[in-house]
């Protein structure tokens, strides 16, 4: 196992170590009911860990879906290099291991000052009491401006039928042919997962040997929003022959019809694939909760509360946390599977009587295959604390970003390519299993 490996893991280990001597719940004569929404990485997670620490509480975890297709490696699905059932993960072992109650249906409304939830369900709508209810619906999309229909132009930001789909698209593409893609205006899921995609696109059609293919990317960004070392070299040196970047790409208008877009700097006409990623808010039924001008729920850092509703707590892609100006806490499944043993902790708490723990970190972690053999890699660490405006003046208590660790060139490579399987596979088990 390598140096970087060995750290990710002992990163993934430290976090349970560091809040596993919460107090339990005790004899409490009926069990408190916990329920989660969203059986993603930040759901299933905090599902399980409120089970193995707080002992008797009453969890149950709600899903629309029997599985749950992960983002995380992907865009590998998408090329072929690996079968959408590797990263399909079920929740027995959440039952099974922990003594989750599954249930599969899609929860519709929330109402704070009842204390339950409604989910429609295949045999009518259940209406769900709870003493904390925990969010983690992942992402939304912000309306597109035009005609887009993602059953022609899919997006793949959300795993599953998406993947399969962009994945045909990309199969059928010839020499010569164009495929575009935008990068969601920031804050978004996954920071370097577009400029990943282009990377191993543009790869692809390299080892096919689709001459004179193009991958044309068009960010809304300013520039390249993670990881601008390693990607941009990619960009400029790896696959300078078929990758176009234009950065401050705002998309004006889209038409799923003819495969067209039209940005504020560049307009294309027919292309062959249209992989047209919007911008993004949260989750649609965290909507029901008050949302930041981004459009996402802020939160608590110290429980994932939300300020007009305490026990409603909300992790994972949907909250907004409070962070140091350019230092902003990612959305990754690295992360929402932190933010919600923190989550997890607070709650087992409360039940005892206790407050918060101060004393937290957070931490986040991405591999990026750059072509089919070789891969980068980005991590954050965040501790609870004072948070920074832009001119350095303390704007109030937050999650402070205390580490930042980007792969150097010389570790864009097959070790790092390996280490990301590892890596994943460590991310899945401490959250499925
Ligand atoms: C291409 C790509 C690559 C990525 N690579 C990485 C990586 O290397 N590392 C990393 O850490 N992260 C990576 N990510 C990001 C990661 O996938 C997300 O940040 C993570 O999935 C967020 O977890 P979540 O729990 O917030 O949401 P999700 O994992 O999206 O889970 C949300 C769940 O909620 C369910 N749901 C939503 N609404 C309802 C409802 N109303 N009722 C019932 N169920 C509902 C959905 O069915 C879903 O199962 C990548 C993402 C992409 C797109």
């Amino acid at each position: 196992m390598s140096t970087l490996n060995r750290r990710h893991l002992l990163k993934l280990a430290g976090a349970a170590a560091a809040l596993a001597a919460v107090p339990r719940v005790l004899n409490a004569a009926v069990a408190p009911r916990v329920v989660v929404v969203g059986a993603g990485f930040g759901g299933a997670t905090v599902a399980k860990y409120l089970r193995m620490w707080g002992g008797n509480i009453d969890v149950t975890l709600v899903d629309a879906n029997a599985t749950h297709a992960a983002c995380i490696l992907s865009n590998l699905v998408v090329t072929g290099a690996l079968p959408l059932s590797s990263i399909t993960l079920g929740f027995d072992k959440l039952a099974a291991n922990h003594g989750v109650t599954l249930l599969q249906g899609r929860a519709e409304a929330i109402d704070p000052p009842g204390n339950t939830l409604t989910v429609n369900t295949a045999s009518g709508r259940k209406v769900l009491p709870y003493d904390h209810l925990v969010l983690s619906p992942g992402i939304d999309f912000s309306p597109a401006p035009g005609i887009w229909d993602p059953l022609r132009t899919p997006h793949a930001w959300q795993a599953g039928a998406q993947t399969t789909l962009l994945k045909n698209q990309l199969a059928a593409m010839r020499s010569y042919d164009t495929f575009v893609m935008t990068v969601p205006k920031a804050p978004y899921r996954c920071p370097p997962g577009p400029y990943e995609r282009a990377c191993v696109v543009a790869d692809y059609l390299k080892r096919k040997g689709r001459t004179g293919a193009k991958v044309v990317v068009l960010d809304a960004n300013a520039g390249i929003t993670a990881e601008p070392e390693a990607f941009g070299r990619a960009f400029k040196v790896t696959h300078a022959s078929v990758i176009q970047y234009y950065p401050n790409a705002t998309v004006v208008s889209v038409d799923s019809t003819t495969r067209s877009i039209n940005t504020s700097v560049k307009s294309i006409r027919n292309a062959k694939v249209l992989n047209y990623i919007p911008n993004q808010r949260a989750g649609k039924i965290a909507q029901q909760l008050a949302l930041d001008t981004a459009g996402f729920v802020p939160v608590d850092p110290l429980s994932y509360g939300v300020a007009a509703h305490p026990n409603v707590h909300v992790i994972g892609d949907s909250c907004s946390v409070p962070s140091s100006f350019g230092k902003a806490v990612p959305k990754s499944g690295h992360m929402a599977n932190s933010e919600a043993k923190v989550c997890a902790d607070a709650i087992i708490r409360s039940f005892s009587g206790y407050g918060p723990d101060e004393d937290i970190a957070t931490s986040s972690a991405c591999f990026s295959p750059i072509t089919s053999k070789s891969a980068s890699w980005l991590s954050a660490n965040f501790i609870y604390g004072d948070v920074y405006a832009a001119d350095g003046s303390v704007k109030g208590k937050g999650m402070h970003r205390v580490d930042l660790g980007e792969a150097p060139p010389d570790r864009v490579n097959g070790d790092s390519y390996e280490d990301m399987f590892q890596w994943a596979e460590s991310l899945f088990v401490d959250s499925y299993a």
